[in-house]
């Protein structure tokens, strides 16, 4: 996986002049420790779970990046969201590396008890490595700002330094950010207003499809209608539903809330289908917010959308960007469509470090400024050098990456 990711950067640093020894570097990850953590279950069972955080890069600064719990999680994903983190970072303009970390563990029936248990534990097994100036993490799946806050009241037990600035993604109430809660959804959608001009989708309200009603798609989907786009239809992992005249958000999470799924909403108008027949819609916006690869070599075919905007995490396989780019289906990459949590994060990290708080619309206003000015280099980069934007992206990241290590010399100095 790390291979298959690390080997899309080549073809863009054939395009322009990156250094190579940027490249070398970035073949290998700095640092990845693997521990077990000991569970003890509320039955008095005992797990052995393994568990790992991989520091990928830190040329830019202290690396950053989410710790998940998920039967998933092996030490190559983990290697690979470090190097996508690593890529982000730098897309962002932020003082960051790129980390990940992750514990392989069904938590879907753990007590908030063993939830508790467990994040301890993971701060317990990597103390040693983390820290405001080393690596700061935060949540991503399955793990949240409760998560979050127990892992810096452990960390703060170890006696090491700034327990706040060390964890991002905390309530509010211990440290949080005002906003970062709805801070991916927030930078996608400014993302997406920053370039529908260069997406040729017209001066009209879209059609929009948005697969997965979670933190994030539900908080788009909000903002969206809000301008007055029509959420034509929206999928959960229990389905999809369907209104032409466009679902009424508000009542639909009402829905979702008390059901638990987006199907239960019902009303004129309104249809219930499989979930998978979302992506084939003629919708001028589609949005996958919810998990990875789902456009791929054997889906993209029925894919109708005029454009996509990745919210999840490497939604399009690679194997199909190349169809949808010579469709001319604009794809605006996860790398910055989603990267409004890591710049929001960014804030929460230099609140806790000076102690002066901000204000929500403070917040909105600093993310949508490095978001749009994020954009626009990734649109120069797109149009210089007549890339895709996924091309395009790798390419701004990797210049800040490459000017960076060659500030430390490169073969010349020395030789
Ligand atoms: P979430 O768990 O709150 O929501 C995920 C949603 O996807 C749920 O509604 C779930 O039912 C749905 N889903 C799962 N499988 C599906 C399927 N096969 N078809 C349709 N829907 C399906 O997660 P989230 O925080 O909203 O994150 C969504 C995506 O965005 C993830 O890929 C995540 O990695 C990415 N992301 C999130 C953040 C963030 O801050 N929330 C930041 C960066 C990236």
């Amino acid at each position: 996986m790390l291979r298959l990711a690390r080997s899309r950067l080549d073809r863009v640093a054939e395009y322009c002049a990156v250094g190579e020894e940027t490249l070398i570097r970035l073949s290998y990850p700095r640092r990845t420790l693997s521990a077990t953590i000991p569970l003890r279950r509320d039955d008095g069972d005992l797990m052995m779970l393994k568990a790992w955080r991989c520091q990928f890069n830190d040329l830019l600064g202290p690396t950053k990046g989410g710790i998940r719990f998920h039967p998933g999680v092996n030490i190559d994903e983990v290697m690979t969201l470090a190097f996508w983190m690593t890529l982000k970072t730098a897309l962002a303009g932020l003082p960051y590396g790129g980390a990940k970390g992750g514990v392989q563990v069904d938590v879907t029936d753990f007590s908030t008890m063993e939830l508790e248990r467990l994040s301890r534990g993971y701060v317990a097994a990597f103390a040693s490595i983390l820290g405001p100036d080393t690596d700061i993490p935060a949540p991503d799946m399955y793990t949240n700002a409760m998560t979050m806050a127990w892992m810096s009241d452990e960390y703060s037990r170890t006696g090491r330094g700034n327990p706040l600035a060390t964890f991002t993604g905390k309530p509010v109430s211990r440290g949080g950010s005002e906003g970062r809660s709805g801070a991916t959804a927030q930078g996608a959608y400014y993302t997406f207003n920053r370039l529908r001009e260069e997406l040729d989708l017209g001066d009209e309200n879209l059609r929009v499809a948005v697969q997965g009603f979670g933190n994030a798609g539900r908080k788009f989907c909000e903002l969206m209608s809000a301008d007055g786009h029509r959420i034509v239809a929206v999928s959960d992992s229990s389905g999809a539903v369907f209104n032409d005249d466009g679902l009424n958000v508000e009542k639909l999470a009402e829905a979702k809330r008390q059901e638990g799924s987006v199907t239960a909403f019902s009303g004129s108008g309104i249809q219930t289908r499989n979930a998978d027949e979302l992506l084939k819609l003629d919708v001028d916006l589609l949005v996958p917010a919810a998990i990875p690869n789902v456009i791929n070599a054997e889906t993209v075919g029925s894919v109708a959308a005029k454009a996509i905007l990745e919210i999840a995490n490497g939604p399009v396989h690679p194997e199909a960007d190349t169809s949808l780019s010579d469709r001319s289906v604009a794809v605006i990459p996860d790398l910055l469509a989603n990267a409004g949590g890591v710049i929001v994060s960014y804030f929460e990290w230099v609140q806790n470090r000076t102690g002066d708080y901000w204000s929500a619309d403070t917040v909105k206003d600093r993310l949508e400024k490095r978001i749009n000015a994020s954009a626009d280099a990734m649109h120069r980069a797109s149009r210089d050098h007549d890339l895709d934007l996924r091309d395009a992206a790798n390419l701004v990241a990797l210049q800040r990456l490459s000017k960076a290590s060659q500030s430390l010399g490169t073969q010349v100095d020395y030789t």
